[in-house]
């Protein structure tokens, strides 16, 4: 498999590692400050004529784009198989992420309607106006779809995109910005570039003519952009951490809550920001539900991530594994999952019983494959015991009485949440966190809005 290129080196070198047996795989040269203001001069360059383009000529180089994507799926998948150690289903499911959210988005230029408001004397119109560069700032555990999610709006409202991935998995967001070009996505439209956070992520944030920072990450990072932000009131998306609950109650479907547990907490080996890490389980049918979640954990398959049967699949590092192992150390393990591999970065899914709602592993996100379970008596329990998390990004309710199911959807402080069902990413409705865990939405149909500035104009006609 060839290995994407990289133009940069004046930010050093980073050895790419295949999580799933700990062997480099291959280099990526990194951009410094003077390459990275480079590209961002390059993108301003390239705004104008962008933000001129004709609607129709966008959204057909945007579907272009997707085309281009669509056709590569299986060499991307590929990458993220080897650069993330993502099961092979779920990373062929990312690419065409990418593919459906760049075609979704190639509807917007023609579509990115102002309003006329009647006024007396004239006519009042608004425009949505692109804001210039936008910079998106990627973490390791979903590489492209978290990207997409950024650039695709950002493209199709007329900004222009500079685009950096995280330090460990640059592979596929480097293959995306080379069939961009391909596709024929003129220069300084869409620049991907490898670096460091530190380096290019902060550069984003402090440099003038990057007018939007769009940052997915861990909370104590996404608050340090927000500061740095606020010295040029530049426009700011924070997707970030969450300890989301999965409510079973005991009318529920229990067979149903305990078979689809698994995957909701374990998902991409638990790195996921919506992962279901919490299940709270009302105490009359606690012991019959944890023997069913033994049993499906069991049944979780967790082997080699080209296997089309597994379901997960290594950890991205061995410090992010060691972070992980230091949580289960101190907690009380209930059972935990399949023997997993000695070589690479790999863990049990672990099952823990928090010694109380102070316990660590029911407070903290941990993001690897570990998940608590604790008993409540009532709803009004269940609704505090979930909020009680400075977090609120995702959540789930199992149960038959769609009165409940309502009242506690509405109870819960989070911006995602789903019943009888884990449903929490779908790219044409809205995505984003409550509390702690964000700022502003992504996807959905008014993600375009988000890249933009609303222009008010009047008219007189008196
Ligand atoms: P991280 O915050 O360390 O890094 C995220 C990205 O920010 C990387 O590209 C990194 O290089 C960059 N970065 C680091 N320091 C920076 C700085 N000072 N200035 C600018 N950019 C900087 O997080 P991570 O370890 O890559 O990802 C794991 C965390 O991300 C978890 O806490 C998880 O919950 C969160 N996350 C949230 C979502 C969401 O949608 N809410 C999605 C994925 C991950």
């Amino acid at each position: 498999m060839k290995i994407p290129t990289s133009p940069y080196s004046g930010g050093g070198i980073s050895v790419v590692i295949n999580p799933a047996t700990g062997q480099a795989v291959g280099e990526v040269g990194l951009a410094g400050l003077v390459e990275t203001d480079d590209a961002i001069a390059r993108a301003a360059a390239a705004y104008p004529q962008w933000k001129a383009l004709a609607p129709a000529d966008r959204a057909q180089l945007l579907r272009d784009f997707a085309a281009a994507v669509d056709a590569h799926t299986d060499e991307l998948a590929a990458l993220e198989v080897l650069n993330s150690g993502h099961t092979i289903s779920n990373a062929v499911w990312e690419a065409g992420n990418v593919k459906n959210v760049l075609t979704y988005y190639s509807a917007a230029p023609e579509r990115h309607f102002g309003k006329q408001i009647p006024v007396a004397g004239g006519v009042d119109i608004t425009f949505h106006e692109p804001l210039g560069v936008v910079g998106i700032i990627v973490p390791w555990n979903f590489p492209m779809p978290i990207a997409g999610w950024g650039f695709a709006p950002a493209l199709a409202a007329g900004n222009t995109v500079v685009l950096k991935p995280a330090e460990v998995t640059p592979l596929t967001a480097m293959r995306l910005g080379e069939l961009a070009t391909a596709a024929g996505i003129p220069d300084g439209v869409f620049t991907v570039i490898p670096g460091k956070g530190s380096v290019v992520g902060d550069r984003f944030v402090t440099h003038p003519a990057v007018r939007k920072v769009c940052f997915t990450g861990s909370t104590d990072v996404g608050k340090n952009i927000m500061r740095g932000c606020a010295d040029q009131v530049k426009r700011l998306t924070l997707e970030l951490g969450g300890k989301s609950a999965n409510i079973v109650f005991a009318d529920a479907d229990l067979e149903k809550a305990a078979a689809s547990a698994p995957g909701s907490a374990f998902d991409n080996a638990g790195q996921d920001c919506c992962a279901r890490s919490r299940i709270l389980v009302q105490d009359s049918v606690y012991d019959r539900f944890l023997t069913l979640l033994e049993q499906s954990v069991k049944e979780f398959s967790v082997t080699d991530p080209n296997d089309p049967r597994a379901q997960m699949g290594p950890m991205i590092t061995a410090k992010q594994k060691a972070a992980v192992q230091s949580f289960i150390d101190g907690a009380d393990v209930a059972f935990t999952g399949a023997e997993v591999p000695a070589d690479g970065f790999w863990l049990s899914p672990t099952v823990a019983l928090p010694r109380s709602e102070a316990d660590p592993v029911w407070t903290q996100e941990i993001f690897g494959p570990v998940v608590a379970v604790m008993p409540f008596k009532t709803e009004e329990d269940a609704i505090r015991m979930a909020n009680d998390t400075e977090y609120g990004l995702s959540g789930s309710i199992f149960t038959n009485d769609i009165g409940r199911a309502l009242r506690v959807a509405r109870g819960v402080e989070s911006g995602n949440l789903s019943v009888n069902s884990h449903s929490s990413v779908r790219y044409w409705t809205p995505f984003g966190g409550f509390k702690q865990s964000g700022l502003g939405r992504e996807l959905g149909p008014d993600a375009p809005d988000s890249f933009s500035d609303v222009k008010n104009v009047f008219i007189a006609t008196e």
